[in-house]
This record gives C-alpha cells, sequence and structure tokens, in this order.
C-alpha cells in the first residue's frame, strides 16, 4: 500500500484524568477535504492542537507525507508544509490586512518584496485585496476570518486545518466562505475542516469522520454519517 499523505493512528491524549483523544485513527488522501465532527467538548480542536504539535501526545503516531510529526515543535511542523487556522480569530491587531499576510509569507521567504508580493496574491485569492491597507484592528467578523485563512495560505501549506471558519457569518458570508474552501482545495491544498455548520460540512466534505469523547462514532461519506444512528444519538442526546 502507498504511504497515506495523513495519517493518524491510535492517537491518545490525557488532560489530568481527562482523556480527550481516545486511540483514534484516521487517514486524509491528498486532495480531500475531510471533515472532523462531533458535539461540543468531543475533542476536535484538540485533533488539531496535537497535529500542528502545540499540545504533546500521550501516545499513538500522526505521519504526515510519511514523515513522524510526533515530537515536533510547531514552526517544523509548519515548515513541512502544514497550516491551521484557529476558532477565535486573533490578527496582529496593530499592522495592516497586506502586513498580516506578509508576516505569516516569511515563513517560506526572507525578502520582503517576495513575502509582499505573495501576500498581495493570496489576498487576490481570498477576496480581500480592496482591504490590503485597512487597519486588522476594526475589520468585520467575516474580512477577519478571511484574513486568518489568508495567513495560513500565506505560510504555503500543502494540509490546512480550518477550525470553525463559519462561526458567526451570514447565510451569504458563508456561501461565499464555501466557494473559498472549495478554491483552495482546487489549488492542490488538502483540508481538515472542523465546523458545526451542518450544510456546510455535508456540502463541503468529501469524507466525514464523527467524534464523541474523543473517539470515532463514524464515518464516511456525508450522507452515510448523515444517516448514522450513532451520530444523531450523540448530537441529539446532548
Ligand atoms: P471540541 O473542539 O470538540 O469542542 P476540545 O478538543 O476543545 O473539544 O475539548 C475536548 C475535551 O478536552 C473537553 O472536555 C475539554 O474541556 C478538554 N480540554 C481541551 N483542552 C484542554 C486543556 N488545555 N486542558 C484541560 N482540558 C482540556
Amino acid at each position: 500500500m502507498s504511504t497515506p499523505f495523513f495519517e493518524s493512528q491510535e492517537l491518545t491524549k490525557d488532560f489530568g484524568g481527562l482523556r480527550a483523544v481516545n486511540n483514534l485513527s484516521f487517514h486524509v488522501q491528498e486532495g480531500e477535504i475531510f471533515g472532523l465532527i462531533g458535539p461540543n467538548g468531543s475533542g476536535k480542536t484538540t485533533v488539531f492542537n496535537l497535529i500542528n504539535g502545540y499540545y504533546p501526545i500521550t501516545s499513538g503516531q500522526i505521519r504526515f507525507q510519511g514523515t513522524s510529526l510526533n515530537g515536533l515543535p510547531t514552526w517544523k511542523i509548519c515548515k513541512l508544509g502544514i497550516a491551521r487556522t484557529f476558532q477565535v480569530v486573533k490578527p496582529l491587531r496593530r499592522m495592516t490586512v497586506l502586513e498580516n499576510v506578509m508576516t505569516a509569507a516569511f515563513n517560506h521567504t526572507d525578502s520582503l518584496t517576495k513575502s509582499r508580493e505573495k501576500a498581495l496574491e493570496i489576498l487576490e485569492f481570498c477576496g480581500l485585496i480592496d482591504r490590503k491597507d485597512a487597519s486588522a484592528k476594526g475589520l468585520p467578523l467575516g474580512d477577519r476570518k478571511r484574513l486568518e485563512i489568508a495567513r495560513a495560505l500565506a505560510t504555503e501549506p500543502k494540509l490546512l486545518l480550518l477550525d470553525e471558519t463559519m462561526a458567526g457569518l451570514t447565510p451569504q458570508e458563508q456561501a461565499d466562505g464555501v466557494k473559498l474552501i472549495r478554491k483552495i482545495r482546487d489549488s492542490g491544498i488538502t483540508i481538515i475542516i472542523v465546523e458545526h455548520i451542518m450544510r456546510v460540512i455535508m456540502s463541503l466534505c468529501d469524507r466525514i469522520l464523527c467524534i464523541n469523547y474523543g473517539q470515532r462514532i463514524a464515518e464516511g461519506r456525508p450522507e452515510e454519517v448523515a444517516n448514522d444512528p450513532a451520530v444523531i444519538e450523540a448530537y441529539l442526546g446532548k
């Protein structure tokens, strides 16, 4: 069998006595949009924090393009080509939109000119070019979410982890967000997405993994997962 693009094997994370992620195995193929869903507190954000090295793994393995990520610092994981957004967006508030994206572009270049070119290209791609000179501080939520995605893209990832990029957005902004995420995938970037808005998840994902209490309860195509009794119970039984 060929090496999976991304693979989590028996991943486990304990916070003291709490097992937040429990023996979780899954893989993601190159070019996929892979959804990670589950009720509040089920361990989704912790999985992202383990993938990008923010938390040490208690046991198990994470491999990206055949390389083990266990024990690597966050910056090295970023250099390998994994970027993430955060549920609560935190731009560098005293900088402009362009400067925010430029700082992320320094992941791949030391040149100011090159980072500026890259940042402008990404702002155009994300529909933020008209905002380039605006201060990040005063941006409306929809633009802040786009800026967060733009900053992640500026690190030139192969795998992008999107954490709740749609929360708080209007239906129109959500529809635009879905378009942007598809465009990112079509540009050759693989995506793992955590999202509560089911309409978004169902329309975007090729496959979905549903977890509860840190454990797998279902995995499959959107329609399979949506109709799975264990998934329905996890959501309704809260
Ligand atoms: P989700 O993203 O699915 O809402 P989380 O991954 O944030 O879930 O949380 C999973 C569980 O781990 C929760 O019970 C949460 O309270 C706990 N948890 C998350 N981060 C920490 C931490 N840094 N310290 C202690 N417990 C944590």
